[in-house]
């Protein structure tokens, strides 16, 4: 270690889950440059635990309370602080770190990261739900502070390495790709019986349960839609989605002169954060070197609207703005709870999302109010009403 060098303090947001996991692996991996601060987790207190000790964090925090003894339990005698509750989620992203990975999954990973973007620390972002929420709110609190935001979803983070270099202005298109998830072969008229354990096998990711499912619906597309429109600044016209069955382009950037950069890979998170991890320099990952001669070809199809409904709400998202995302969000949220409870079938939890769009788009002020972490709670929180009340209506 060369004079001047100092660790990178870095905390990690949903560290129990698939991306946090990740993280983790790569940070093991090269432990002498990570000082670790903070590790969350939800109801995995064992993991939370042993990854907490065996990195030396300084605390770790459990999104809920009743937890908070279990996690101390866990922890007792290792010198890390236990820590619970959603308050000690956002005090945990004002600890001063110099990175933080934001991954818990779904809109509650929009304040934590907030909180982070508020000290000045580099955010790299998995959780989509907050550009979708917040865009706006995010861009604008990394702006205040001085702060950074690099995209670790793997199109955004595909696009974001094909920018590099180039003017906006000299980009015409940026093509996301999507794997068609499980169901991208079924016969149509099978999906309405689609159960949720069938639709949370991947078939070349290892993902969260939630994501997995909402990449068989392509809500998980639909999210990226948007949140490229909102992370970029890209018209919704400008960004397209084709179905690439391989997963091993993740995304294209198009430019005003024909040329088209496309980044490929194989389907492995830890590129994307390890790229965020070590940005602005790149860093050698343990990623698999892709042999193209024995994979032999690439192939693409257009996403079907009859068999991906949540790519034509996305389109009308982006077109919107305002707090649409954070009602398009929160219904989506809620339709998936009630599709792996079994109270739905899996096409109606699009049919539940564009029933509450259509409803909250039509209440004086809400859509068209300032985006700020109170108008976010309050549509997220209608949305989730309101797509309750069409879930039990369609139930039955
Ligand atoms: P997982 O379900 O694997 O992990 C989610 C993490 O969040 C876990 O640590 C979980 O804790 C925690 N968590 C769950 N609910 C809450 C809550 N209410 N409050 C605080 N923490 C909570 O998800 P993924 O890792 O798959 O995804 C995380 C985010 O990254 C999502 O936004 C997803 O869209 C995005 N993403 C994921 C990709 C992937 O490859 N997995 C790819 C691109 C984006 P616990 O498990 O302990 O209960
Ligand atoms: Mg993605």
């Amino acid at each position: 270690m060369g004079a001047g060098y100092r660790m990178k303090r870095v905390s990690i947001f949903g560290a129990t889950g698939s991306i946090g996991q990740n993280t983790i692996d790569l940070i093991r991996r090269d432990r002498a440059a990570f000082d670790v601060i903070a590790l969350t987790g939800g109801r995995n207190i064992d993991q939370l635990a042993a990854d907490a000790i065996a990195l030396g964090a300084d605390v770790a925090v459990t999104a809920h309370d009743d937890l908070l003894d279990d996690l101390r339990a866990a922890l007792s005698g290792s010198g890390v602080q236990a820590a619970a509750g959603t308050q000690a989620l956002i005090e945990a992203g004002s600890r001063p770190a110099d990175w933080v990975m934001s991954a818990i999954v779904g809109a509650a990973g929009l304040r934590p990261g907030l909180a982070a973007l508020e000290q000045g620390a580099t955010l790299a972002l998995a959780n989509k739900e907050s550009l979708v929420t917040a865009g706006p709110l995010m861009l604008q609190t990394a702006r205040r502070h001085d702060a950074r935001i690099l995209p670790v979803d793997s199109e955004h983070s595909a696009i974001f390495q094909a920018l590099a270099g180039e003017e906006a202005d000299a980009v015409s298109r940026v093509i996301i790709t999507a794997s068609g998830g499980a169901f991208r072969d079924w016969p149509l008229e099978d999906l309405a019986r689609a159960t949720p354990e069938q639709a949370a096998t991947h078939p070349n990711w290892d993902m969260g349960q939630r994501i997995t499912i909402d990449s068989a619906s392509m809500f998980n597309k639909a999210l990226e839609l948007i949140e490229a429109r909102e992370f970029f600044g890209f018209t919704p016209d400008q960004i397209e989605v084709v179905i690439h069955p391989e997963s091993m382009i993740h995304a294209l950037v198009g430019f005003c002169d024909g040329g088209l950069m496309a980044h490929v890979g194989p389907p492995d998170m830890r590129h994307a954060i390890g790229y965020a991890l070590y940005w602005p320099k790149r860093q050698a990952l343990p990623i698999d070197i892709l042999d193209l001669a024995a994979i032999g070809q690439f192939t693409f199809r257009p996403p079907d609207l009859r068999r991906y409904p949540a790519l034509r709400l996305a389109r009308e998202v982006m077109q919107t703005r305002g707090l649409l995302g954070a009602v398009f969000n929160g219904a989506k949220e809620r339709a998936l709870d009630h599709f792996i409870a079994g109270r739905i079938g899996f096409c109606d939890m699009c049919d539940v999302v564009d029933e509450v769009l259509t409803r909250l788009s039509a209440r004086d002020g809400l859509i068209d109010a300032e985006i700020t972490l109170d108008t976010v709670a309050k549509a997220d929180h209608l949305a989730r009403v309101c797509a309750d009340e069409v879930a039990q209506k369609r139930a039955g």
